[in-house]
């Protein structure tokens, strides 16, 4: 009976409840931090409910508040520190009315919920019933009309993590990408054993009703096929399948076979395929000795990747902003991302939506159940599609359209430069273009035309270019020499190996390149043919794009180390690292390693560091430890670009802490140097080279059977493709919108607006750096 409970005072600042529910997904502790600090930065108290909705139910100590220092290094733990459950009685309206008493004897009027979409219907459900179930709660004398009083309204917001990537309306989900790492990791491993034994091996990854991390594992390491829910074979698909493999391994000369399967893959009928379905269709009849792996739970283990915590933290802020901003009758929203866009959607359209899907398939209208997942799902099924089976008849294109595409790289290597070659080369096999390889850059290029013994120019096959699907740095060879350098040489080369169209993969230098190849050609006309750049360098200082292929892989890098040395400092030792990272004069990998890692401060080139931040930070830093305690005691990480200041290099800066901390802490410069570049590509740089590149191609055929004049005079013939706010689009180089006269600083070799700057705010709000005063 509500009457022997104490009455509640309405707590004086506001009570922002956190929760994770469903199965567990890396990254679920980095949104936990994230929304324990935002809200605490923004006034508010903070509560973790544990186990889930069951922690709700129960009460009690299940419902902590949370301190600033509670969450410390979580942003590197796997699994959910909260815990999780599958809670029935929540299910059930008594359970239910038992939460909605806990939260309001326990002063909570806004939750945020991180789970998959049966998470968030719960979450919907509870909202629309709250008025009803404290009305219920004060009828039956649990609670009284002044208790309930302050707490009319249930603000939900819902974050989505799960592995499958299986909401409608986002274009990632919390945990996705980091157990497509694991995946792919795997699978890398695997094709040793498969080359060497000739073997075929069939993979089953997770994935029920989504094909999201079968087709994403496929595309990233060049299965030979992939079986998804949503897009089942069609009938006959035992042939099509024996008859591809057996052309990739005995026309190919391929020795491995992979074929990946989603463990809810069935055919158009519904019946399901199974791993030992496929393997004994392999192994009967093509006499295949073939293998079935299972990956099970590993998929959902271990520390989120990269962009997991990037994605976590950024959409658990945004949480704690829409909890804020929320009024009585606007709908609960789900944090969602499109592209590169933090965005609101109704949380109970996205979960509609998400449930369509399911039905759509159950009712076998598979098209549908594909349109309505995210484009970007269709776009890389086709991609996927176009790039496994080459040569495909029906794919071909009639001999006047088909043309010779010039792929060169250029600039330092960059993961995902290998994958995107691969792609591009695939491609042009299955339209009937020839694609042809520039050795070593442009300097590779006028250095054959000169009769060097060296073969720099010729026409890659596919099986060269199929093994590139996973080698990190560059396999044709880049260089930073521009055309500028030679460019009669460079023209007459292009005249001479009759180029119709050149792909150029790479960083600012490429960017440079093919913007002196437009400029050019009023004299050389061998240019007026469509140029288009694929961004490609771990600084992501390309104008015309907020992703460059190799950062993901570059972030990754640097994340594992910076969370290796942060562990070397055991709970005895008091040390900060001071880490330096490349980026030239973009500090873009220096801010969002900063985010990735929970780092104290990023010092960039567009800040600079001046004596004051010092001090400051060192104030900070002692502030800082002094209320570490016991487990919670790690190394502590500043990020330095290499550029950030000529005086203040991070040696002098590691020092400088080491002595101004007077023996309370220490301080060590570490410098990841071309570790930072990575070893093989990360899964996202992987597939979003595959999607680019076809792109790109799939661009340079709109020119087919223009002349050199039409060509030139259409801006969208020299351009960047790249990631704009929500979008994947082709930006021109020319004209007077176009990015070499509106978007480049060609001083400082960056776009003039750099999308993340803002960014810097929430890396020293997550780390409670002070930005002025002094530190205290
Ligand atoms: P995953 O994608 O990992 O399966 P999920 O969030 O979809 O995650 P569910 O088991 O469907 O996982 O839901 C988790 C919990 O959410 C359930 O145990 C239950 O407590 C609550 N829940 C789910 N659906 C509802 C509902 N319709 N009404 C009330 N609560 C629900």
């Amino acid at each position: 009976m509500a009457t022997s409970q104490a009455p509640v005072e309405p707590p004086k600042r506001r009570r922002i409840g956190v929760l994770t529910s469903g199965g567990d997904a890396p990254g679920m502790n980095g949104a936990v931090r994230a929304v324990v600090r935002m809200a605490i930065h923004c006034g508010c108290e903070a509560y973790a409910v544990h186990e889930g909705y069951e922690g709700l139910v129960q009460g009690g100590s299940l419902i902590r508040q949370m301190h600033w220092e509670d969450v410390r290094g979580w942003l590197s733990r796997g699994g959910t520190l909260i815990g999780s459950a599958r809670s029935a009685s929540f299910r059930e309206r008594p359970g239910r009315l038992q939460a909605a008493k806990n939260m309001v004897l326990r002063g909570i009027d806004a939750l945020v919920v991180c789970g998959g979409d049966g998470s968030l219907t719960g979450a919907d459900v509870f909202r629309s019933e709250w008025p009803g179930l404290l009305r219920e709660l004060v009828d039956t004398g649990e609670l009284t009309e002044a208790q309930i009083k302050p707490y009319q309204v249930l603000n939900i917001v819902g974050l989505v993590g799960s592995i499958d990537n299986d909401m409608s309306s986002t274009d990632a989900t919390i945990g996705c990408y980091s157990s497509l790492t694991r995946i792919v990791d795997a699978i890398d491993d695997i094709f040793d054993t498969a080359s060497s034994h000739q073997r075929g091996f069939v993979i089953e990854v997770m994935g029920r009703h989504c094909g999201w991390l079968a087709l994403m594992s496929a595309i990233s390491t060049g299965a030979d096929w992939v079986f998804i829910p949503e897009m089942p074979p069609h009938d006959g698909w035992e042939d099509e399948m024996c008859a591809t493999i057996t052309k990739n391994r005995k026309e190919r000369g391929k020795r491995r076979t992979i074929v990946i399967v989603a463990e809810g893959a069935q055919d158009l009928h519904l019946n399901k395929i199974s791993s030992d379905n496929i393997k004994d269709i392999l192994s009967k009849r093509l006499g295949l000795d073939t293998r079935v792996t299972i990956l099970g739970h590993t998929q959902r283990g271990g520390p989120a990747c990269a962009y997991d915590r990037w994605l976590s933290t950024l959409q658990g802020v945004e949480a704690v902003k829409a909890v804020l901003d929320t009024t009585p009758t606007s709908p609960s929203p789900v944090i969602t991302i499109r592209e590169n866009k933090i965005e609101r959607t109704p949380l109970m359209e996205a979960v509609k939506l998400t449930k369509k899907v399911s039905s759509l398939i159950e009712s076998k209208e598979f098209s549908k159940a594909m349109d309505l997942r995210d484009a970007e799902f269709r776009e890389y099924h086709h991609a996927y599609i176009n790039t496994a089976t080459p040569d495909h008849p029906k794919m071909m294109l009639p001999d006047k359209k088909k043309m010779r595409i010039a792929i060169i790289h250029v600039g330092a290597p960059a993961g995902g430069m290998n994958p995107a070659t691969r792609a591009a080369v695939a491609y042009c096999l299955t339209r009937g273009h020839t694609p042809i390889a520039i050795h070593n850059g442009f300097p590779g290029l006028c250095r054959h035309h000169a009769d060097q013994p060296i073969s720099s120019v010729r026409e890659v096959q596919w099986l060269e270019s199929d093994n590139w699907v996973n080698v990190g740095g560059s396999e044709i060879g880049t260089n930073r020499g521009l055309p500028a350098e030679n460019m009669e040489t460079t023209a007459s080369c292009f005249e001479k190996y009759k180029f119709d169209a050149l792909f150029i993969v790479g960083g600012f230098e490429a960017f440079t390149a093919a913007s002196q190849l437009r400029q050019a050609r009023g004299q050389y006309p061998a240019f007026k043919i469509p140029i288009m750049v694929l961004p490609a360098t771990i600084s992501n200082n390309v104008p015309g794009t907020e992703y460059s292929l190799g950062s993901d892989t570059c972030l990754n890098t640097l994340v594992t180390f910076c969370d290796t040395i942060r562990q070397s400092a055991s709970s005895t030792r008091r040390r900060v690292f001071v880490v330096e990272t490349q980026g030239g004069q973009s500090g873009y990998i220096a801010t969002t390693a900063g985010l990735a890692v929970g780092a104290v401060a990023s010092y960039i080139p567009e800040e600079g560091i001046d004596l004051k931040m010092l001090l400051r930070d060192i104030t900070f830093l002692r502030h800082n430890f002094s209320h570490d305690k016991g487990a919670n005691r790690a190394g502590k990480i500043i990020l330095r670009n290499e550029c950030a200041s000529k005086t203040y290099t991070t040696q002098f800066v590691a020092d400088m802490i080491a002595e101004e901390a007077k023996g309370r802490f220490e301080s060590r410069a570490a410098v990841p140097g071309h570790f930072q570049q990575g070893g093989n590509p990360s899964p996202m740089d992987r597939v979003r080279a595959l999607r680019m590149a076809i792109k790109c191609m799939q661009h340079f055929e709109t020119f087919a059977g223009k002349s050199p004049d039409e060509i030139a005079a259409d801006e969208l013939s020299a351009g960047v493709i790249g990631v704009k706010g929500s979008e994947v689009i082709i930006s021109p180089l020319g004209g007077s919108n176009g990015l070499e006269a509106t978007e480049t600083d060609w001083k400082r070799r960056r776009p003039k607006t750099e999308f993340w700057i803002n960014l810097q705010e929430v890396v020293n709000i997550l780390s409670g750096r002070p930005t002025n005063g002094d530190g205290e």
